[in-house]
């Protein structure tokens, strides 16, 4: 058996490890996979749904609507267990959506707008859930100017700047529950299902305005099928450049076919230093063999 101290230094190596994983977030334009050591880049970025506060907001709701459930039905009075079912269910969609349609965010741009579209009508449904639990108890939900409205706007979610560690981000999300526990987990029904609702409102919008930005990138990169053929056809042309190409006359280094661009070989194949323009060598084509 490890004594106390080895089982802390092994803990401490297996966070670091995990720290090395990057986790960039949705916004970031840094690659991490390429294909080739240049452009044009095949994997883009995934796995930042950690650093967005539309995952803490649903974090928060998911939290609270079980809570709420537990609280405010009674199993045995809900025989199918459908209205409990279905709001934990909603907000767990909700959840694992944005987890998933993160970890597709490298590969496929409109599968990562799809499940966010997802989480977002699986929010809408829940926000349904809450406003007809309001309205069977005989109480609209607060209009904007309610003073408690004001008071829960001005409450707000930290953005998370931890690196990739369950521990951490579980503290973190600890910590925000106590903030908004006062509403989101009062235990006056009418108070936590007002609350939910707007902080659902928040994640909504905050989910569209993620969901515009990954749209965006889409309009500017083009997916992952289309990135794949760009970079196909670049390796593809490099290749045929360099078929038979004899070696430069000035420094002995490979050369490529290229085409004249001006002059009188306008349009016409020549051999180009690889180096070019560092070295100016060149060779007239002759029929593709030097
Ligand atoms: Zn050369």
């Amino acid at each position: 058996m490890r004594d106390a101290r080895d089982m802390r230094e092994s803990d401490m190596r297996d966070a670091r490890d995990m720290r090395s994983t990057p986790l960039t977030p949705l916004t970031s334009s840094k690659p991490l996979v390429s294909l080739m050591s240049s452009k044009p880049r095949i994997i883009g970025n995934y796995g930042g749904y950690r650093k967005t506060l539309s995952f803490g907001y649903v974090c928060l709701i998911y939290h609270a609507t079980t809570l709420f459930c537990r609280r405010n039905y009674d199993y045995k009075n809900d025989p199918l267990g459908k209205t409990v079912g279905q709001m934990i269910g909603a907000a767990r969609s909700a959840r694992q959506n944005i987890v998933e349609g993160s970890a597709r965010a490298g590969t496929s741009k409109e599968t990562e707008l799809r499940l966010y579209d997802v989480a977002k009508g699986s929010l809408e449904e829940l926000a349904g859930d809450y406003e007809a639990f309001l309205i069977d108890a005989g109480i609209a939900p607060w209009p904007e100017d309610d003073s408690r409205h004001a008071a829960l706007a001005s409450i707000v979610l930290d953005a998370y700047d931890g690196d990739y560690s369950r521990h951490d981000y579980a503290e973190y999300i600890l910590a925000m529950r106590k903030r908004f526990a006062p509403f989101l987990e009062n235990e006056d029904p009418i108070v936590a299902a007002n609350a939910i609702l707007m902080i659902i409102d928040r994640a909504c919008g905050l989910l569209s305005r993620q969901m515009q930005a990954v749209g965006e990138i889409f309009a500017e990169e083009g997916g992952f099928t289309e990135r794949l053929s760009k970079a196909r056809l670049a390796v593809r042309d490099a290749k045929d450049a360099s078929q038979g190409a004899p070696t430069c006359p000035d420094c002995g280094g490979a050369m490529r076919k290229m085409i004249a661009r001006k002059g009188r070989n306008a349009g016409k194949p020549f051999w180009s230093c690889c180096d070019y323009p560092h070295c100016q060598g060149t060779r007239p084509w002759k029929g593709g063999l030097a």
